[in-house]
């Protein structure tokens, strides 16, 4: 809305003030290990309520364990995480992990964190209505009513009104990950994470995702996104973090990332890219 002029490439305004309030996503120093491979070695990131932090890095460098850990899916060996400004409450295990410490935060924290997967993850035996409505039914307590009507307007956000009732396995892949998309948003989650939503599709249907993810960003919705897509990270983003081997290397601005690396790597990286 409003009166001012579009520019030709639409990036969310930036927060105009340094936030006094909460972060939506903090995370210091985490470190992870799998056996004697140490994929983590202190990564940390702040997002603000609205930004959009991409991640871009080689194969391997370890974008989704950071995002899985962030989701409580991995246990990090050690470092602090933060939603919406509670801290994830930690102990030590006999391993040397470090395990969450009380299982109902870890419940009520994950509600608040949104996962979009590279293989969209829809339950294939539940119609697309049905894969939107079953957390907020199940988790949130709204009644299925009310989760209805929400699931249909987040249809229609995404663009598949007409296909509710289907399956997933009658889905284009590119209407998968939108349904997949609708099914997080469902959840209203405090921050979404994407971890290469778009890798999976065949080249024609990745732009009609990177829509959907634009107008998320448009929107104000807090998005750590790890994608290959450059252009559309330096367009979305408000802050990009390069990670290599375990560590960010190099992170800014995306102007300044994409058009001023300032190591080696991170340019050897983006030659590679294109
Ligand atoms: P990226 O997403 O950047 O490609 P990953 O986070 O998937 O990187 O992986 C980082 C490193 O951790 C890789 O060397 C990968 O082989 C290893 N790794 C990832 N998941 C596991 C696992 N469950 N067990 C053992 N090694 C893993
Ligand atoms: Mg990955």
């Amino acid at each position: 809305g409003g009166n001012a002029p579009r520019l030709a490439v639409a990036k969310p305004a930036a927060p105009a003030a340094p936030q006094s309030g909460r972060a939506a996503v903090e995370v210091h120093d985490l470190h992870k290990s799998y056996g004697a491979l140490e994929v983590l070695k202190g990564v940390g990131l702040v997002a603000q309520p609205g930004e959009v932090v991409s991640m871009i890095g080689s194969s391997g460098s370890g974008k989704s364990t950071f995002l899985r850990c962030i989701n409580l899916l991995e246990q990090p060996k050690s470092g602090r995480i933060l939603i919406d400004g509670e801290e994830i409450r930690m102990k030590p295990d006999r391993d040397g992990l470090t395990v969450p410490a009380d299982q109902k935060q870890v419940e009520r924290i994950r509600a608040r964190v949104g996962m979009v997967f590279q293989n969209f993850n829809l339950w294939p035996h539940l119609s697309v209505l049905d894969n939107i409505v079953e957390a907020p039914i199940h988790v949130l307590k709204e009644s299925r009513a009310e989760a209805v009507d929400r699931a249909h307007e987040l249809l229609k956000k995404v663009g598949l009104s007409e296909k509710h009732a289907h399956f997933p396995g009658q889905l284009s892949g590119g209407q998968q990950q939108r349904a997949a998309i609708a099914r997080t948003l469902a959840m209203r989650p405090k921050v979404i994470l994407l971890d290469e939503p778009t890798s999976a599709l065949d080249p024609e249907l990745v732009g009609e995702v990177l829509r959907v993810i634009r107008q998320l960003a448009e929107e104000g919705n807090t998005m750590i996104l790890v994608t290959h897509e450059m252009q559309f990270a330096r367009e979305v983003s408000h802050h990009i973090k390069f990670l290599h081997q375990g560590r960010v290397e190099e992170e800014g601005a995306p102007d300044q990332i994409f058009t001023n690396p300032r190591s080696e790597r991170l340019s050897q990286f983006l030659a590679r890219c294109n």
